[in-house]
């Protein structure tokens, strides 16, 4: 039976993380996995979180039961405001139904299966952005999706291919499900203007385009949480149905949790329980109830004034070290003399940069000088520090000359 099952292709990133892992040299440099590090290069637990944990702790009432189907409504109804706005008209309007998932992996894959049961046209493709996060293909593919390209990085410029993106979206076919990133796309670091989320707006309602936002970097990209859910709420505000996979991996630093929502916004209030009620029955199907951990200390800094002040200011600092490390190797380029331009390190946005370095030269800067990025030369800026920010640039800058 097994003998029959082919071998998988590898994990880019995966494989990548095994290699580091192995790799004992001291001037090791892992700018591979999207994780928050602190400027001494090690992972962050954010203050908010400790006290989250520490009340969660001292509460006698504690314990470990199962969370309901919909997964905890104090992290819900916290991250349904954080997407759409406190103050949202689609929330008061009863549009909005959310629904707790295996952090933003799960939510992507609960919008699959979702949108693979119901979507309309049935035979309507899912199109991603030419790059895109590894998973995307995967889970979609999966779940039984057709999954084509829309152009987005010009790979001379390394910025976005915007008439590139708007031709492709008015070309396809009617009706497709277009996967979008909230903010600080993965793996560019390419966002769209306000000017150009509104020429995207306009291309998919005339095109009647589905949306799905994948927005596992709210907070990260300029460090406020409403700018970052800028498109999101363009999109509900132009009337569209869609629905938007959030993480709190990386903007509460709860990566291991698994914490996570889906969020559905219907055009009328009297669709939501038909929503809900398969949102829930496919979650059951898929994991029963939804891990309770990171949803409890999500649920707390969401609802407590204080905690989540306290957080905002956390997610504003993340992003200010990471702004910072990118103008600072940029800097260190130039100063170098680093054959090319660096402005596009500074310019890109999030916790990743696509430097422009070719599969050769990553390979170089892995064997000779044990730094590692992923294939497409993408680096997390948030693996910069102080401490080898010098050594970077200098491995970059020789082998970009040799
Ligand atoms: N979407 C994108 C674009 C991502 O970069 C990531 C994290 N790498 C995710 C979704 C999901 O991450 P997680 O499942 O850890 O929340």
């Amino acid at each position: 039976y097994f003998a029959n099952v082919p071998q998988a292709p590898a994990d880019g990133i995966l494989k990548l993380s095994v290699l580091s892992r192995a790799d004992t040299n001291s001037t090791k440099v892992d700018l591979g996995v999207g994780a928050y590090r602190d400027d001494s290069g090690k992972p962050w637990v954010l203050p908010v979180v400790r006290k989250a944990e520490q009340q969660l702790a001292a509460d006698p009432q504690a314990n470990h039961e199962y969370l309901g189907v919909g997964g905890l409504p104090a992290l819900t109804q916290g991250a349904q405001k954080l997407i759409f706005g406190a103050d949202s008209e689609a929330i008061k309007q009863q549009r909005v139904y959310s629904i707790q998932t295996i952090s933003g992996t799960g939510a992507n894959m609960v919008a699959a299966v979702f949108l693979k049961q119901f979507k309309q046209p049935a035979d309507a493709a899912v199109y991603i952005s030419k790059p895109t996060w590894g998973n995307h293909r995967s889970i979609f593919e999966t779940a039984g999706h057709v999954v084509r390209e829309y152009r987005y990085c010009n790979y001379t410029t390394l910025g976005l291919d915007i008439q590139g993106m708007l031709d492709d979206l008015r070309a396809a076919p009617r009706g497709q499900i277009i996967l979008l990133h909230a903010c600080a796309h993965n793996p560019t670091g390419i966002d769209p203007t306000t000017e150009q989320w509104q020429q995207i707006a306009d291309v998919m309602q005339e095109r009647s385009h589905f949306p799905l936002f994948d927005c596992a970097y709210q907070g990260f990209a300029t460090g406020d949480v409403t700018r970052d859910a800028y498109a999101i709420r363009l999109f509900v505000s132009r009337g569209f149905e869609l629905l938007v996979a959030q993480s709190f991996a990386k903007n509460m630093g709860l990566y291991g949790e698994r914490t996570g929502c889906l969020h559905a916004v219907t055009a009328l209030p009297a669709v939501l329980p038909q929503v809900s009620s398969q949102l829930n029955r496919l979650s059951r199907a898929t994991i029963s109830t939804a891990p309770a951990y990171g949803a409890k200390i999500a649920g707390t800094v969401l609802q407590d004034a204080e905690l989540y002040e306290e957080w905002l200011g956390s997610m504003e600092m993340m992003s200010r070290r990471i702004k910072k490390m990118r103008n600072l190797l940029r800097d260190k380029l130039v100063a170098l003399g680093t054959p090319g331009s660096w402005d596009h390190v500074s310019q890109q946005i999030g916790m990743f940069s696509f430097t422009g370095l070719s599969k050769q030269k990553v390979d170089r800067l892995r064997e000779e000088y044990h730094l590692y990025m992923t294939d497409d030369g993408r680096i997390s800026v948030a693996g910069l520090n102080s401490g080898n920010i010098d050594y970077v640039a200098k491995a970059i800058d020789a082998v970009v000359r040799s």
